[in-house]
C-alpha cells in the first residue's frame, strides 16, 4: 500500500541520515519492525532502559506515514472528553486524557535532549466551534476538561474577534499543545538513540517470522535477527496483524505554503475545528502555514494531480475565509492515507495469543501523542510492570 503521494514538505527540511541495511546474522532482545515515530520512540525507550534492541525497517527512516505527519501535538483527541464520557465511562476516559496529556510532557522533555529539538515549539490550540450548534458541545467539552483539571480556557465570540480576528463563533483554547516537524524529530531521536546503543537497519524489509524454542527469527533478504521479544511498529502499511480488525483506513489531504512575510495569527496557536472531518491549520518554524482535512472515504491515495490541487485550494480557501488579511500560495501540497480505530483510542499492547509480539500503531489524528504513550506501555509490559494506561489501548479492550 502507497502511503502517500505528491511533493512533500518536512523531507526538505533535513538531510537524511543513512543506516546500513542488515546483511548478517544477529541476536537481540527485542526486535522493532518499522522506523517511523512509533519505532523510533519505543527504540529510544527500550534502549534508554538498558535493553538490547534492533530497529528495522524496509525503506528508509521516517519515510512512511510519519513524513506525511502535519505535525500538530494535542493533548485533546478527535473525540472530546465529554464523548469519551458517555461511551466508556469517566474513569478510563479522563485516564485516557491524562495519558495524552502526559505523553504531551514527555515529549517536551525529549526534544529538550536533541539539538535542534526536532523544532518543537509548545503552542496553545484553538478549537472553533464550525457552526452556532457545536457551541454547546464546546462548553460541556470545557466543563469536562475544567472539572479534570486541564490546562484550558473558554474564547468567547467577543475575545475571538478582538484576540484572532475570528468572527461569528466561539473557541476552546487548551494549553501544553505543542507544533514539531516530524521528520526532524525522528531523525534527531534516532541519533540520540543509537547514542543509547540502538541498532538501526534502513532498507531491510521483514520478509518472514518464524517462532521455534521461545525466540523469534526474523528475516530480511540478505540477514536475519534472533530476538526474544517483536514489536510491530508497522504503521498503517502492515498487513499482518488479523486482530486490528475495527479500524479504518482513509484519505486526507495537507499542504505547506510558501513562507509568509506579513503577520499570521495571534501566538501562532495550533488551529483546528468541531466539524468532522476537520480543517486544521498551524505555522513552521521558517513562516510557512501548513494546512489539513478534506479526508475522504477511501483507503487509498489518489495520484490525480487535478484532484489533489482542487482539495488543497479548498483548504486555502478555508484559511482566506478565516483570516482575509494573509495572502499566500501553496508550495507543496501531498495526500495521504492514514488510520482511526472505530472507538478513536490507538491499538498498542501485547498480542492476545503471542504475549512476546506487540503492537505500536500510531491510529488516530493524534498518532504522535499516542506513539510517545505508546513506547512507554510497551516498555513497562515488556518489563513485566503494570502500566495504568495499558487496560485502555489494549487489543483486547472492550469496546
Ligand atoms: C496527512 C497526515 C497528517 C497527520 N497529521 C498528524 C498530526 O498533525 N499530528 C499527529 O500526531 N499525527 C498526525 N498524523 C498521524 C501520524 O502521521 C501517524 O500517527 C504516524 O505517522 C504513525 O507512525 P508510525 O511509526 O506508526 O507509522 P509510519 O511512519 O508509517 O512507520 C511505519 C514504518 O514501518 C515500515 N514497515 C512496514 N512494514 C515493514 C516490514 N515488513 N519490514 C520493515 N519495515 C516495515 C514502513 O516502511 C514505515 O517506515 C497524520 C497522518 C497523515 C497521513
Amino acid at each position: 500500500m502507497k502511503l502517500y503521494e505528491g511533493n512533500m514538505y518536512w523531507p526538505t527540511t533535513k538531510k537524511s541520515i543513512k543506516y546500513d541495511s542488515l546483511n548478517t546474522d544477529i541476536d537481540k532482545d527485542i526486535a522493532i519492525i518499522g522506523a517511523g515515530m512509533s519505532g523510533i520512540l519505543c527504540g529510544y525507550e527500550l534502549a534508554k532502559r538498558g535493553h538490547e534492541v534492533v530497529l528495522v525497517e524496509a525503506e528508509e527512516i521516517a519515510k512512511g506515514s510519519s513524513s506525511a505527519n502535519t505535525g500538530l501535538l494535542q493533548y485533546s483527541s478527535d473525540k472530546m472528553l465529554y464523548e469519551f464520557i458517555d461511551e466508556i465511562g469517566k474513569e478510563n476516559a479522563v485516564l485516557f486524557y491524562r495519558m495524552c496529556h502526559e505523553a504531551m510532557k514527555d515529549l517536551k522533555t525529549l526534544s529538550e535532549r536533541l539539538p535542534e529539538r526536532g523544532d518543537f515549539v509548545t503552542r496553545k490550540s484553538l478549537y472553533l466551534a464550525s457552526k452556532i450548534e457545536d457551541i454547546t458541545k464546546l462548553k460541556k467539552e470545557y466543563k469536562a476538561l475544567l472539572e479534570n483539571d486541564f490546562p484550558v480556557e473558554y474564547i468567547d465570540s467577543k475575545a475571538l474577534e478582538t484576540d484572532y480576528g475570528i468572527k461569528g463563533t466561539e473557541a476552546l483554547l487548551t494549553k501544553e499543545d505543542a507544533e514539531v516537524n516530524p521528520y526532524k524529530f525522528i531523525l534527531e531521536i534516532s541519533k540520540e538513540a543509537v547514542r543509547l546503543g540502538l541498532d538501526i537497519f534502513e532498507n531491510s524489509k521483514v520478509l518472514d517470522i518464524d517462532k521455534s524454542d521461545d525466540c523469534f527469527i526474523i528475516k530480511t533478504k540478505d540477514g536475519s535477527i534472533k530476538a526474544e521479544k517483536l514489536v510491530y511498529a508497522t504503521g498503517y502499511k502492515a498487513s499482518n496483524y488479523s486482530e486490528i480488525k475495527d479500524g479504518e483506513i482513509n484519505r486526507t489531504y495537507a499542504l505547506a505554503t510558501e513562507p509568509i512575510s506579513g503577520d499570521s495569527w495571534k501566538d501562532r496557536c495550533l488551529i483546528w475545528e468541531t466539524a468532522r472531518p476537520y480543517f486544521y491549520a498551524r505555522m513552521t518554524e521558517d513562516n510557512r502555514i501548513i494546512l489539513g482535512g478534506e479526508d475522504e472515504e477511501k483507503d487509498s491515495i489518489t495520484n490525480s494531480e487535478e484532484k489533489l490541487q482542487k482539495n488543497t485550494l479548498k483548504l486555502l480557501e478555508k484559511l482566506t475565509n478565516l483570516f482575509p488579511h494573509i495572502e499566500t500560495k501553496i508550495e507543496y501540497s501531498w495526500n495521504a492515507v492514514f488510520g482511526e480505530s472505530d472507538d478513536g483510542i490507538p491499538f498498542i499492547g501485547q498480542d492476545t495469543d503471542d504475549k512476546d509480539v506487540y503492537y505500536c500503531l500510531g491510529f488516530g489524528g493524534n498518532g504522535t501523542v499516542y506513539s510517545m504513550a505508546g513506547s512507554k506501555i510497551i516498555a513497562d509490559l515488556i518489563e513485566g510492570k503494570s502500566n495504568k494506561y495499558a487496560h485502555i489501548v489494549s487489543l483486547d479492550r472492550q469496546g
